[in-house]
């Protein structure tokens, strides 16, 4: 819920969508997850499950928008 992936198709970036941190696979536990939480978004666990949800959407929109104007640049070649 609270990781969105971000880099290319071999390998994937998990990275926390409140404050774009990116984590290593080793932080990928749930219980280290739950510690970042903590450590640096106390405020946040108590957000709504639509503040995270917008977050992911702002995250896929920004990469929807990237993959428009490469292809759009592909076209113009
Ligand atoms: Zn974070």
């Amino acid at each position: 819920m609270v990781l969105s992936e971000q880099g290319d198709s071999y390998k994937p970036k998990p990275l926390c969508i409140v404050c774009g941190d990116q984590f290593s696979k080793e932080a990928m536990k749930p219980s280290k997850l739950l510690r970042h939480m903590y450590a640096k978004h106390l405020g946040v666990k108590d957000k709504s499950l639509e503040y995270f949800e917008r977050k992911k959407r702002e995250h896929e929109g920004q990469k929807k928008f990237m993959r428009a104007t490469t292809s759009i640049k592909e076209r113009m070649l």
